[in-house]
Order: C-alpha cells, then structure tokens, then sequence
C-alpha cells in the first residue's frame, strides 16, 4: 500500500521566502508596501517621463512625494528604543519597500535625511534643529574627484602621487569655515536641497596636506541658502530620473566653525561612517528594485502566450524565473547580513559595507536585465514599466562608488587583515 503525500505550499511573506518577521515589521511593511504602490510608483513614473528641468519644481510630483513621505512620520522615532539589530532589520524592511515602490525616490529620502542624521550623531542642537524638516544632500564628488574620494589608505594611491584634492575646499580661519568651489553634478537632490552635509579637502592653517601626501577633511552643515551658494540645472540622465542631479557652487560661502560635524582628527571615522550608511541603504535599495522587476517578470510569464501556452508553463521559463527568484532572496539576505554587520560590530568598515553595496547592485542587475529579457520586445518599450527599473538598476552600478572599484577597495581590505592579523592563515 502506498501513502501519498501531497507537499504543501511553503509559507512565505509579502518580500518573499522571509520568515519570523515581528508583528510590528510586519505592520510598517505593509503600510509602506501600499504607500510604495498606490504613491511612490506612479509618482516616480510621472517624474521619470517629464524633463528635467521641470520634474522638481515647487508643486511637481517630486515635492508632492516628499509632502506625502513626511506624512508618514518615519523619522528615527519608528527606530526608538530598538536594539542596533533590530534598528538595522528595520531599516532594511522599510528601505527595500521605498526601492520597490521607486529607487530614484527612495535615494532621495535616503540622502535628503542624512544631514540631519550627521548632526543628530554630534549632538549639536543648533545643527539639528537647522536641518529638521529640510531635504538634505551629501556633496562628496566633485569633477576631478570621483572614485578618489572613496580611497582611505595611501598605499591605494599610485606611488608617489598624493590624495587628489579636488575642486571643492574648506579654510578654517578663526572661528570660520570658508568653502570655494563646485561639486560633482551627481549630488543627489543637489539642484533642490536645502541643506547639505559637505564632504570635502580642509585647511586647518597648515595646508591641504600632511607630510605624507594625505589630505585633511571635514564634514561640515550648510543651509544652502546662504550668501555664495548657487546650482547648476538638474541633470538630465539615462536612470533615477525621479532623483533630482546636479552641481552645487561654493563662491566664498562662510558658516561658523562650530557647524563642522568631523574635523582634522575625527575626519576619517565619520567620513568612513557617513559612507557605510550610504551603503548599506544602496544594499537594501538594491534589494527592492530586484524584486520589483522579478515581481513584474513573474507576472507577465503568467499572461504571456507562446509555444501554444502560457510562458510559465514552459520548462525553460521555469529554470529562468527560478535563477532570478534564488538571486532576490540572495540579495536580500546579504543587504540585512552587510547592515547588521556595519550597525553591530565593535569596529565596522566601509570596504566591507561597499563590498556588499557592489555585490548587491551586480546581482541585481542581472535579475532586471533577466526580467526585462523575459518580456521580450515588449521590455523595451515604454508601455511596461521593466524598463524604466532596466535604466534604474544602471545607474546603481555607478552611483555611491564604481562596483569595480569598490571590489578592489575590499580586497585590498581583506589583504590587509591576511597581511596584520593572520586573518584566514589559522
Ligand atoms: C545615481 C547616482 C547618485 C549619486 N549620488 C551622489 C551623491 O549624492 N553625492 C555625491 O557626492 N556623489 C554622488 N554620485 C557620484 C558617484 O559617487 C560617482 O559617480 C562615483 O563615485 C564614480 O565617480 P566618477 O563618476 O567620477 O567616475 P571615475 O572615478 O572617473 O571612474 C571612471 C572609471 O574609471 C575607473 N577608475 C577610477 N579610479 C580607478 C583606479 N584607481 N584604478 C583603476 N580604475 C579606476 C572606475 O572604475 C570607472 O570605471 C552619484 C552617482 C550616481 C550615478
């Protein structure tokens, strides 16, 4: 006598194979899934088909996203009195949710509070209070200085050159910082901003430079509707189009010293921290911009005839789907692994955070490339929306450092713990 047993249906959660989810996360997912949904997706598409320069003036559906973003109060009180674990699951839940909804628009939340998060870190209320309720932007790049920025060990550097310094630099003088010069026109939000977190080379009285080639830096607060402050237009863009691009300029601009957030001493840990945090969020962004295109691709494998059925019904279809759905829940469970172990350890580390932004941005372009090829033409028009996430999920190959280059950057750290620490030689 033989018994059958039929196999049930695993359970699985609103992101996927994604199990012990706490009421409470459970709760902020779907309120932010119908928010990403019902607000975030059609904004984000009206804003990604309008030029550039008229997407973010006052009264266009950008800003209308962000009066809609504020309503929902996310603020670092929807984190209060977690444990650094669970404020980093957290943050992943709710970012990889804004992602799926739109990436462009998400970055934008994500960059516009991370001036105030800087200066919640330091303590200082003046400068809290100076950027609560305000869109931020971090100014990091700048024309000649890209992938050098991201660069935190001489040794990195071709021998005998010396750190680049630039076209955008502090003078501290007296009780004053003097900031010259432009940005990058890659600043995120940086054509609408209202506040910034300015990322740059300092001279403390002694040059830009120590006696080995190495820049001083800062950080420093500045409202940027001060006296010397002006924009270049927002940039036109293949991808992230709902984010708003462009260069700043610095003619003079004087802030009080005591608006600096790091200085020449604790320049490099909170440069390195401010950069983490930037990749971890790309990490969950890339999270939800992969299942959003695997999402849609699932759907349309079910609608799609050829071959006298359904797409999903072929064999062919079914290894192709299977491979992408592995690499979402793949990427998922490295954002959340790279968030834990940047907000946890004793002494986290940006190359291995970027390590993990370069992994889960590569991984996700292969799902979006993947679904877009399982629509065939029909992917490439601008009827289905997988392949606007296709122009999206380019950008994020480039955007907060080179995956390449970020590679190199961990595996010159993974060098160093071999070579220090007889790290992998037990
Ligand atoms: C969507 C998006 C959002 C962004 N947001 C911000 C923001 O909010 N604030 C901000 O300041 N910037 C922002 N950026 C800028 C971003 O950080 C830079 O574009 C990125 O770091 C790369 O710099 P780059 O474009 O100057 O390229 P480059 O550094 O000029 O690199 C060009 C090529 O050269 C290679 N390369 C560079 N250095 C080396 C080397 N040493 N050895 C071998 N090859 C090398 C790179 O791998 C790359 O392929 C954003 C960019 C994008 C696309």
């Amino acid at each position: 006598m033989s018994i059958h047993v039929q196999v049930p249906l695993p359970v699985v959660g609103l992101s996927g194979f994604d199990i012990n989810l706490t009421e409470e996360e459970k709760g902020i997912q779907e309120v932010l899934h119908r928010f990403a949904r019902d607000v975030m997706r059609p904004l984000g598409r009206e804003i990604d088909s309008m030029p550039a320069e008229a997407a973010y003036l006052p009264g266009s559906p950008f800003w209308i996203f962000h009066a809609e973003m504020m309503k929902l109060g996310l603020g670092p009180e929807a984190m209060a009195g977690m444990s650094s674990a669970e404020a980093a699951r957290m943050e992943g839940i709710i970012i990889e949710e804004l992602a799926w909804g739109d990436a462009g628009l998400a970055v934008s939340t994500g960059a516009g509070g991370l001036p105030l998060e800087m200066a919640r870190a330091s303590g200082n209320q003046e400068l809290i209070d100076l950027c609560e309720g305000k869109l931020g932007c971090w100014c990091a790049t700048q024309p000649d200085r890209g992938s050098d920025g991201l660069i935190l060990y001489p040794e990195e550097r071709h021998p005998g050159s010396r750190g680049n310094k630039g076209n955008l630099q502090a003078t501290f003088r007296g009780d004053e910082i003097i900031i010259n010069g432009q940005t990058s026109a890659w600043v995120s939000n940086g054509p609408v901003a209202q506040v910034a977190l300015v990322d740059v080379v300092a001279d403390y009285g002694s040059g830009f430079y120590d006696e080995n080639g190495n820049t001083y830096g800062c950080n420093v607060i500045v409202p940027l509707d001060i006296q010397g402050v002006s924009r270049g237009k927002p940039l036109e863009k293949l991808g992230k189009r709902s984010l708003p691009q462009g260069e700043i300029y610095f003619d003079n601009v004087r802030v009080p010293a005591r608006f600096a957030v790091a200085t020449r001493d604790d320049y490099d840990l909170k440069h390195a921290y401010a950069w983490a945090q930037a990749g971890t969020a790309m990490s969950h962004i890339a999270s939800g911009l992969a299942r959003a295109a695997f999402e849609l691709a699932l759907a349309y494998i079910h609608e799609r005839k050829q071959g006298g059925t359904v797409l999903a019904s072929h064999q062919l279809t079914q290894y192709r789907i299977g491979g992408i759905g592995t690499k979402v829940e793949a990427i998922r469970a490295m954002a959340r692994h790279v968030a834990n172990y940047t907000k946890c350890s004793p002494r986290p580390h940006p190359y291995f955070t970027a390590s993990g932004k370069a992994f889960t941005c590569s991984e996700m372009f292969i799902v979006v490339n993947e679904s877009l090829q399982l629509f065939g033409g029909n992917g490439l028009t601008r009827e289905y929306p997988i392949e606007k996430l296709m122009r999206d999920a380019r950008a994020m190959q480039i955007e907060d450092g080179e995956n390449s280059i970020l590679q190199m950057h961990y595996g010159h750290l993974l060098s160093c713990l071999y070579q220090q620490e007889g790290w992998g030689n037990a």
